[in-house]
């Protein structure tokens, strides 16, 4: 009989192993036994795949990364979808480069690393990420599922949604060439007006929007709102672009293009008045579709701009075959651009890959005057950040404007 009382306060984890060969795996199964844990050996990953389905209690997977038929990264992708999805140690006999990517990868899609591997294997590095008290090496830091869903829960999300419990900041963006009102152009971002946390910022809540697929709730109420706010600007005189940030579901979604020039018409709005932003990561998926919506809507004279350049995983071919005409060079290259030799190369490659494709080229997280000259110098054409100005209440544009563009 099984009593509760002997029970550990800690269950100890489970151990999976996927590696094709025999002898690696039975020495990984001996040190995972060592540690006194229980190993369940795999050596092909679709077994492991087939055969488990879900995850309980807390687990650990030891994954080799290269193997004949699927190898490490399709079961990182497949983890991704998983619920409950086991701790990683990542093994490769392949250069260093090629685990530090996996991981990246892995960490990208809110899995937790324990750690990574070189073959021949450590005995050593092995019993010590195996050990009760590793600390969790790296998890994503924003966008992070697991910290989303620690924070908010799936029941409040949905009542938020329900009724519309969430508010846009609007953030400018300096255009360097051009003077008067049109220098200016603003992107929307979108708080949660929590009835008792106060405002909650969208790396908490987003990436459990898009998991439970209600992106498109979201999605809506940001449109309706912004294009609200743009037609009551209009009617007092101001004219201005507004940048809407969509994702990866959004652009799946083949009635995209109608809503939007419907909406728009609704509101008297010319449709080249609003341009999305779409991040370069997300466009991985379904190309075809993609492809599909994104040239409507330029058809349909909406600007689109890549988001966060640089960071996605997209070739860049792919890439440049889809209708954008404006490039976000990502905020982590920017901000250290001035004191970071890399970060320069990388804002360079892309201001020159922005004029090669005919792509206004936007700098974001600009934070200080030095970057700000740096990126004029280099023919970046527009600024966005902390040193133009913070993401500001719709009340606080008009007046900020006016402060700009006194004589
Ligand atoms: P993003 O579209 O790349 O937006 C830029 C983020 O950088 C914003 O964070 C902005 O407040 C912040 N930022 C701007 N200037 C600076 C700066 O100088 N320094 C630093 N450190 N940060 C700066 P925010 O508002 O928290 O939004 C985070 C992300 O959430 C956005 O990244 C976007 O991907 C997503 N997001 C925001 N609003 C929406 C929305 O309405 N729909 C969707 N689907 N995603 C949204
Ligand atoms: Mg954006
Ligand atoms: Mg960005």
């Amino acid at each position: 009989m099984s009593s509760d009382l002997a029970a550990p306060p800690f269950s100890a984890p489970q151990v999976y192993l996927i590696d094709d060969e025999p002898d690696i795996l039975q020495i990984l199964r001996d040190v995972v036994e060592l540690c006194g844990l229980e190993a369940h050996c795999f050596s092909q990953a679709d077994d492991f795949i087939n055969e488990i389905q879900c995850f309980e209690g807390s687990n650990i997977l030891i994954l080799d990364l290269q193997m004949p038929k699927i190898d490490g990264i399709e079961v990182i992708r497949h983890l991704a979808k998983m619920e409950n999805s086991p701790e990683l140690i990542l093994m490769s006999g392949q250069d260093s480069a090629v685990l530090s990517a996996a991981e990246n990868l892995a960490v990208a899609h809110a899995l937790v690393v324990r750690g990574t591997l070189e073959k021949p294997l450590s005995i050593a590095r092995l019993r010590s990420m195996l050990e009760p008290q590793t600390a969790i090496r790296r998890t994503k830091l924003t966008g992070d599922l697991k910290s989303a869903a620690r924070d908010v829960s799936v029941e409040e999300l949905r009542e938020a949604l329900d009724l519309d419990q969430f508010v846009l900041r609007y953030q400018p963006k300096e255009e360097f060439a051009v003077t008067g009102a049109s220098k200016y152009s603003a992107e929307c971002l979108v708080r949660w007006q929590h009835p008792t946390q106060g405002l909650i910022y969208p790396d908490r809540f987003i990436a459990l929007i898009e998991r439970q697929g209600w992106m498109p709730d979201l999605t809506t109420i940001v449109f309706n709102q912004a294009i609200r706010q743009q037609r009551q600007w209009q009617q007092d005189g101001l004219q201005i672009n507004l940048s809407i940030n969509v994702s990866a579901s959004d652009i799946t979604s083949l009635i995209l293009p109608e809503t939007i020039s419907r909406l728009l018409a609704d509101n008297e709005l010319d449709t080249t008045t609003i341009t999305l932003e779409v991040t370069e990561s997300e466009l991985m998926g379904e190309l075809t579709t993609s492809l599909d919506v994104l040239t409507r809507l330029r058809l349909k004279g909406v600007r689109l701009s890549i988001d966060d350049f640089g960071t996605g995983y997209s070739s860049l071919l792919q890439l440049f075959r889809m209708p954008f005409s404006e490039l976000k060079i990502d905020q982590s290259f920017v901000s250290k651009m001035v004191v970071d030799m890399e970060a320069l190369a990388i804002v360079q490659a892309c201001i020159l890959l922005g004029e090669q494709f005919n792509m206004r080229v936007v700098a974001e997280g600009v934070e200080d005057l030095a970057t700000k000259e740096l990126l004029a110098e280099l023919g970046c054409q527009v600024v966005q950040g902390y040193f133009i100005a913070k993401p500001m209440a719709a009340k606080d544009l008009r007046p900020w404007l006016a402060l700009q563009l006194k004589p």
